[in-house]
């Protein structure tokens, strides 16, 4: 029984650790990679709060370390899916009737988890499963992860608090419900935050889940299951399937209880997703919710008065941390050519200075890319450069799958504004620049805003304000998080809501009351103190 109107703790962004050399944190972290590199996981679903092993086993290795055995995880099957949209809907009635109080009480022991006693283990994980350096584990596994729990709390607060104004002589109130059925979170591999924040933003919001991670991913993923179990989530309010995403989704597409999906991933997935909820939606009670954060082909433009420093510094990062996977990473820049000589030596000192090899050696920079799809597809691009004559390889582009997936930092100098790695999304560390004339800016922007059809995330490098203004108002549908002189990456939940529109989603800015409000379903409630008693109005009265 609830007896208060509670506040929750007030969220702050947890901060980053350093791992500077001899930190507390860093002797931990080392010696808990250390560990998992010495023992075999055995990993399996969890449906209903029971561990599944299907002996089906898959083993996992490290991208930057081929030969090492992480160990292994339980492939599924259909009936496993089966299953665990039972659990859910077994759990629904339960977690939907727990106060919110409780609810919002097991995320932000999860988020004290993550950030205390787990905070080693979940970055250790996603730098061996998913290779990234101890920086990129700790910005995306412990803290935004830490983040999208505490905050999301907190937007569930604000959430319930939108009520509606009353009469006198009444009551009306919003009740937000769960939806009716179950949510899909069909999670990427790129970000272990975004795995643990899809299928748990609903769970906050009274919705019971399915959760697929994505098959690179799974030895983080089970991390953050065996964080949410010890923070208290009952049985069956989150599920995870280890199975592939078609599977999944043959099963849960056709489902009558099936009330939404949170997708993160590629464009291509989700509008075919998007077309088959459309095919199947008699089927379904209600209408699905769907949302879903999709692919990029995010750029930094820079005009005349731009600082080459700190251009040069949002190149290489923006393109490179964690090789480029990441939604948000600069792709292709447009450079005035009254600039450019002064920017690529400032681009081309620092390249030169980022290493690369595997995240246990903290000082490399640059690691592995995830898998061999993904190794092959960008060597194919670099070739390709290498032979055509709009393009040329500038800096880096040798490529080694001997001992694990690496990609040396590649910059492809192009002719042509519409050459193939301007406008695709490559999604690893390769960026493309167009070099343009001072005299053809604005034609640059309207190319800039015309040449992909994503519209994620954008940077702009000016020191003139007019042209700041100009060019942010020009440039006002082709990102949906824009940055002034800062890199396009590094959205930090609570201050830059992210996400992006045209091709890139549905924009619903991941970690904000926007995203989760489309995880509630309003009923409005209208009670009336003195009711009516006749149906006739005062002005049926004759005239006196
Ligand atoms: P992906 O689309 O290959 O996979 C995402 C998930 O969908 C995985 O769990 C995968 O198994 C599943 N899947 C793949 N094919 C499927 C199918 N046919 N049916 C059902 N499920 C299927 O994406 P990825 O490689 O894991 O992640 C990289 C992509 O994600 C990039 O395009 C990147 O831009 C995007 N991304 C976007 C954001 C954002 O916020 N906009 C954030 C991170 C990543």
């Amino acid at each position: 029984m609830s007896t208060g109107f509670y506040n929750v703790p007030i969220p702050k962004n947890e901060p980053v650790k350093s791992y500077a050399p001899g930190s507390a944190e860093r002797i931990d972290l080392q010696k808990t990679i250390q560990e998992l590199r010495t023992i075999h996981v055995d990993l399996p679903m969890i449906i209903d709060g029971k561990e599944v092993r299907t002996g089906k086993k898959v083993e996992m290795h490290p991208p930057h370390d081929l030969a090492h055995n992480l160990g292994c995880y339980h492939q599924g099957d259909k009936t496993h899916v089966v299953q665990a949209i039972e659990a859910a809907l077994k759990a629904k009635a339960a977690w939907a009737n727990t106060p919110w109080q409780h609810r919002a009480a097991i995320f932000l022991k999860a988020a004290d988890l993550i950030s205390g006693p787990y905070r080693a283990k979940i970055n250790a994980a996603t730098m061996l499963g998913q290779s990234k350096n101890a920086y990129q584990a700790e910005i995306d596994a412990a803290c935004e992860l830490a983040d999208f729990y505490r905050f999301g709390v907190k937007c569930m607060t604000e959430i319930y608090a939108m009520q509606p104004e009353s009469t006198p002589g009444m009551w009306n109130y919003n009740e937000f419900r769960p939806l009716e059925g179950f949510v899909f979170a069909l999670t990427p591999f790129n970000f272990t935050s975004i795995a643990g924040n899809l299928p748990v933003a609903p769970a906050i919001m009274g919705n019971v889940t399915v959760w697929k991670p994505s098959k690179t991913a799974v030895y983080s993923a089970s991390v953050i299951m065996e964080v949410l179990i010890e923070a208290g989530l009952p049985a069956g309010v989150i599920n995870l399937v280890f199975v592939s995403g078609p599977v999944a989704g043959e099963v849960i597409f056709n489902h009558p209880d099936f009330a939404g999906i949170h997708f993160t991933g590629s464009t291509g997935v989700f509008q075919d997703i998007w077309k088959t909820i459309g095919t199947n939606i008699s089927r379904y009670k209600s209408y699905p919710r769907i949302v879903g954060e999709t692919g990029g082909k995010d750029f930094i433009f820079a005009d005349p008065s731009a600082d080459t420093d700190a251009l040069a510094t949002a190149i290489v990062r923006g393109s490179f941390e964690y090789q480029g996977q990441k939604c948000s990473a600069a792709s292709r820049a447009y450079i005035p050519k009254s600039i450019w000589n002064e920017t690529w030596p400032k681009c081309e000192a620092q390249l030169r200075r980022m290493k690369m090899g595997p995240p246990e050696d903290f000082t490399n920079f640059i690691n592995a890319v995830i898998d061999e799809a993904s190794f092959d597809k960008l060597k194919g691009f670099v070739d390709r450069a290498r032979k055509d004559d709009e393009a040329e390889v500038i800096y880096g582009g040798n490529c080694d799958k001997s001992v694990g997936y690496f990609i040396e930092p590649t910059v492809i100098l192009t002719k042509d504004p519409h050459y193939i790695t301007m406008q695709e999304e490559l999604f690893g560390p390769v960026v493309t620049i167009f070099v343009y004339e001072d005299n053809q800016l604005d034609q640059t922007l309207t190319l800039l805003d015309e040449t992909s059809p994503y519209a994620l995330t954008g940077a702009l490098f000016s020191q003139n304000r007019y042209s700041i203004d100009h060019i942010t108002k020009r440039l006002t549908n082709a990102a949906g998080n824009f940055y002034i002189n800062d890199k396009p990456t590094g959205a930090v939940v609570g201050q830059q809501p992210f996400g992006g529109a045209r091709g890139s989603g549905t924009n619903d800015k991941a970690g904000s009351v926007f995203n989760m409000l489309r995880w509630t379903s309003i009923r409005t409630i209208k009670e009336t103190f003195v009711p009516a008693r006749d149906f006739s109005y005062p002005n049926f009265l004759p005239d006196k």
